[in-house]
């Protein structure tokens, strides 16, 4: 769905998309998905999810933004 908007289970063409992934964090804090943190002095992101989702049928695919830099 990333490349060319057409969802492989229905042939749907509604994809919604968005560049995080909602998680909570302490104090349940809205925060983005990622695999992890940089280190606790920076706690940058790094492996931000992004999701793709099918309008019709509901079906997902998870992107990590930038996977060199794991
Ligand atoms: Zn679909």
């Amino acid at each position: 769905m990333k490349n060319g908007g057409v969802c492989p289970k229905c042939s749907g063409t509604d994809i919604y998309h968005s560049p995080c992934v909602m998680d909570r964090g302490e104090g349940n804090a809205a925060m983005c998905l990622a695999v992890r943190r940089s280190d606790p002095i920076e706690a940058r992101d790094v492996g931000r999810f992004e999701v793709y989702v099918c309008r019709k049928c509901g079906f997902s695919e998870l992107y990590v933004d930038n996977p060199g830099e794991l």
